[in-house]
């Protein structure tokens, strides 16, 4: 009897599984790119646009925009462009991603993304189909058995980059024709779209004049309410936006002499995400490079650490009860700690629009008075999330933006 019951829960949730799980990515996969962006389009619009934010977003618009030679000017608040995507070259041998990392759509969507016809891709890939994994509670290291691995890439069949990153990606194939239109060092904190035109402004005193706007903050960035908007936002909107799950986290990538760690380890949390992967996993290395994420409560344990200091120190002690003291042992003393949670600018790490109620998105997505657009990776119609979500959001706000009467 007991087995019987057994065996019917396992048949039962993996069909929940497939029904949700795989379908929803099978919805968000291949069949909702759009046929074509508005990279493929021609328009003709002779008024001033605005871009808030230099992310993967923003550029993209702006990458329209600079096709057909639109007035306009991106507004970043920091000093740098990307966004949430970053790159470093000090720690390893090959480029780390310290910001986005996976492609979670079909490889042929980065196609889309740079607005190339065919089926053939540029990049190298990696399928990121683990050999080795394991879980741990806290007190018990346990390895998964190997289906699991195959079980997991057959539904969910994502891909890294192998010798390249997510910010050279949008280096490559977008940045490079927009950045000598960002203006850096410029926090929007006031835009104001009662008059005929939209006047932003900047925490430095700057004043600057368009006749449409695209805001691609991150909704944290929204949440916070950093940028004051006259008239106010409605209050369906603002509730909407606050629905909206960000949270905060924050990713470590960490230096060792050997590799004595699985592909990835799964830690168990209360919500949001934990776990440990090794961030060289089939790329051309010599490097060993463990990566940690860290996302919702348990990022609060973290952040009550005093220093970065702290927070390494802690990881390695979890490590050595995982590995017998490995992790101390082989610690080159080199990491690297990207807080998203914590930066001014980015306050979160990653929304998931499939998770969230199609009401609400409908109504983020609404422009204010046909003058303000928004876009960002919660804004994405086509359900691709992170990067390609973002970028082509971009691509469908800019559209409606010049566009809309
Ligand atoms: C740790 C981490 C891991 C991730 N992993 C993945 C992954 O593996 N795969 C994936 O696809 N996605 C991943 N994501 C999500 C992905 O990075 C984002 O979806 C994407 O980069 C969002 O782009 P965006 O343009 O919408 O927003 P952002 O990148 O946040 O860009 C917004 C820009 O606006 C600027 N800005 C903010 N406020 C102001 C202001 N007041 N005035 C002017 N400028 C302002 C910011 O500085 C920033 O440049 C990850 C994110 C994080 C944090």
């Amino acid at each position: 009897m007991k087995i019987r019951s057994v065996l019917l829960l396992l048949i039962i949730s993996t069909l929940s599984f497939c029904l949700t799980g795989c379908f929803k990515w099978a919805a968000r996969a291949k069949n909702k790119l759009p046929k074509e962006t508005a990279l493929h389009k021609t328009y003709n619009y002779d008024g001033k646009i605005i871009i808030v934010g230099a992310g993967a977003s923003g550029l993209a618009a702006a990458k329209v925009l600079e096709q057909n030679n639109i007035d306009y000017l991106i507004l970043e608040a920091t000093n740098r462009y990307g966004g949430r995507l970053k790159k470093d070259t000090t720690l390893a041998d090959f480029p780390v991603d310290i910001g986005a990392e996976w492609l979670h759509s079909a490889p042929i969507t980065l196609n889309k993304l740079k607005g190339k016809l065919g089926k053939e891709i540029d990049e190298e890939l990696i399928p990121y189909h683990l050999d080795s994994t394991a879980s741990w509670d806290g007190k018990e290291y346990k390895v998964d058995p190997h289906w699991q691995n195959n079980f997991m890439y057959n539904f969910l069949p994502e891909s890294k980059f192998k010798n390249s990153t997510w910010y050279d990606f949008i280096n490559e194939n977008i940045a490079k024709n927009v950045k000598h239109k960002i203006q850096f060092n410029s926090p929007v904190n006031a835009i104001d779209y009662s008059g005929n035109n939209v006047i932003v402004k900047t925490t430095n005193g700057k004043t600057y004049e368009a006749n449409r706007v695209l805001v691609t903050v991150s909704i944290g960035v929204l949440k916070s309410n950093m940028i004051t908007f006259t008239p106010k936002m409605n209050e369906e909107k603002k509730k909407a936006i606050e629905t909206i799950t960000f949270l905060p986290g924050f990713k470590v990538a960490m230096n060792f002499s050997e590799k004595f760690y699985p592909d990835a380890i799964t830690c168990k949390v209360e919500n949001g995400e934990k776990g440990f992967y090794d961030i060289a996993f089939k790329k051309d290395s010599q490097s060993n490079v463990l990566g940690f994420l860290c996302t919702g409560n348990e990022t609060q344990k973290y952040y009550n650490l005093k220093s970065e200091q702290e927070i390494i120190s802690s990881l390695l002690e979890e490590l050595d009860e995982m590995f017998d003291g490995k992790a101390s042992t082989f610690y080159s003393g080199e990491y690297i700690l990207e807080n998203w949670g914590q930066y001014e600018y980015t306050q979160g790490t990653w929304t998931q629009a499939i998770n969230e109620k199609r009401s609400n998105l409908k109504v983020i997505n609404q422009p204010l008075g046909n003058k303000i657009y928004f876009a960002g990776e919660i804004y994405d119609t086509y359900q691709q999330m992170g990067v390609p979500g973002a970028i082509l959001s971009g691509y469908y706000a800019i559209d409606k933006l010049l566009t809309d009467k």
